[in-house]
């Protein structure tokens, strides 16, 4: 028998607390945390803006505290609850489990835990921290269709049964390590219309289909349903309607090999929310809802993936601008067009390819500088007066992939004033590294959502 009961976690959160705040919730899901290592960093309840200014104003260039000059990132759980409830609002039946590679933040996942998300795993390491925020293992998707023997096994000890697949090895594989599993079928979509293609890697196309759930029942495995995911960073909504309407008939193919499928994943992609132009979440919702509602009863349980879609707004990084560079060039000659429009001015701030932008080359992001601080002066989300230049923007790291912007539009700037990059909360820290010895960089919390429901 399936069981997909949604199961209690192992606490209760706040129970005393009718309307109890952000900043409450997350200090008693910290208390439950089975790590019992964790301590809950402060979480403060100003603005952004006010966040940006109280640490460069708090920062001494004289002074000998030498980590104060580092880039840091103000991140905004009020935005990520902001995006819950917009979830919720718009697609209501689609229960949403966290992507949590996109950014695995102890804060931002200790909210979605308490708001009852569940979340996308695709490691051990990912399902242990999950598993040690006190989280039922039912509300966990091992959602890695190419899993390490390992892996599955922990899976399979720590009670994590829903898990996909999308090819027969895999399936003999599960039979061995966690027969018992709950399984679902990753599909091939289009994602000719996403940033990042994920099909080149995964997804049973659907003349394999066939193969993969006779196989199944041969072996006898429980398979319950379908996923896809269209792409991260799709630009087209109906790519959402599309890949459900082929999940259905994957659906129907299942029952002449004994299936009765009532599990339909539909995966991550969703914008985020800083997306106004183009695909947004309201058009894929519009879309997505209507063709899961015309085409799956009410008995097929719905879930979705969403990773970008809840931090990427979230995050505002805040650097440094280390060293200037002027490029010299020959005054005595006129430029021509080609070279007067050449970057005349390298800004190297302290972070960078091989850090938080990394998402330049892993994610296609396209990251804009501003000003923040100029000459003592703070500039965040102001209108320069000053004359705009060329330049570019490099990272600090000794090799020259670490460019952040060949052509940006900035003001003179000199080395000891601050640049700011908004929508940095997706694909950037989580997979920053420390080449050449510079380190991540901190985050410092803050909510603009104060009280928050916990009853959907
Ligand atoms: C990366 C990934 C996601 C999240 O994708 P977003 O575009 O960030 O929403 C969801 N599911 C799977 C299987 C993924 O690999």
């Amino acid at each position: 028998m399936i069981d997909i009961s949604h199961q209690q976690d192992q606490f209760e959160v706040v129970p005393t607390l009718v309307q109890p705040t952000l900043v409450e919730v997350l200090k008693s899901r910290v208390k439950a945390d089975m790590a019992k290592e964790a301590q809950l960093p402060e979480v403060q309840t100003l603005s952004i803006d006010h966040m940006l200014q109280a640490r460069l104003a708090s920062f001494d260039p004289e002074s000998d505290d030498v980590e104060a000059e580092n880039a840091f990132y103000v991140a905004d759980l009020g935005e990520v609850y902001r995006q819950h409830l917009r979830w919720k609002a718009l697609l209501p039946r689609i229960e949403p489990f966290f992507a949590m590679k996109c950014n695995p933040d102890p804060m931002v996942m200790r909210l979605l835990a308490s708001l009852g998300a569940g979340f996308d795993c695709a490691s051990k390491n990912e399902i242990q921290s999950v598993l040690e925020m006190g989280v039922n293992p039912s509300r966990i998707i091992y959602a890695n269709p190419c899993k390490q023997n390992s892996f599955v096994k922990y899976a399979y000890q720590n009670k994590v049964r829903m898990m996909t697949f999308d090819n027969a090895e895999e399936l003999h594989k599960i039979k061995r390590f966690h027969p018992e599993a709950q399984l679902v079928l990753r599909i091939l979509t289009d994602d000719s219309k996403s940033l990042c293609k994920l099909g080149l890697k995964f997804g049973a196309p659907l003349d394999t289909t066939a193969y993969l759930l006779a196989t199944a029942q041969e072996l006898g495995l429980d398979v319950i349903g379908v996923s896809f995911h269209v792409g991260s960073g799709c630009f087209d909504a109906n790519a959402f309607g599309e890949a459900v309407i082929r999940a259905r008939r994957v659906f129907d193919q299942a029952k002449d090999y004994g299936f009765t499928f009532n599990f339909l994943d539909v995966g991550g992609g969703f914008p985020s929310a800083h997306v106004t132009e183009g695909i947004t979440f309201e058009k894929v919702a519009a879309i997505l809802g209507s063709t899961v509602d015309a085409l799956f009863g009410p008995e097929v349980r719905v879930i979705a993936e969403p990773g970008r879609y809840y931090v990427g707004s979230a995050f505002t990084l805040a650097t440094q601008v280390i060293a200037r560079r002027t490029i010299a060039r020959d005054l005595s000659e006129v430029l021509t067009s080609e070279q007067s429009q050449n970057p005349s001015h390298m800004y190297y701030i302290n972070d960078g390819m091989y850090g938080s932008f990394n998402c330049i080359m892993f994610d296609h992001q396209v990251c804009e500088p501003q000003v923040l601080l100029k000459a003592g002066e703070y500039a965040y989300q102001q209108e320069t007066m000053d004359p705009l230049g060329l330049a570019s923007v490099w990272g600090p790291t000794c090799d020259s992939i670490d460019c952040i912007s060949p052509k940006a539009s900035l003001p003179l700037m000199e080395a000891g004033d601050w640049l700011y990059f908004e929508n940095m909360g997706a694909y950037t820290i989580t997979a920053a590294s420390q080449f050449n010895g510079f380190r991540k960089s901190e985050i410092l919390y803050t909510t603009t959502e104060q009280e928050v429901s916990l009853h959907f």
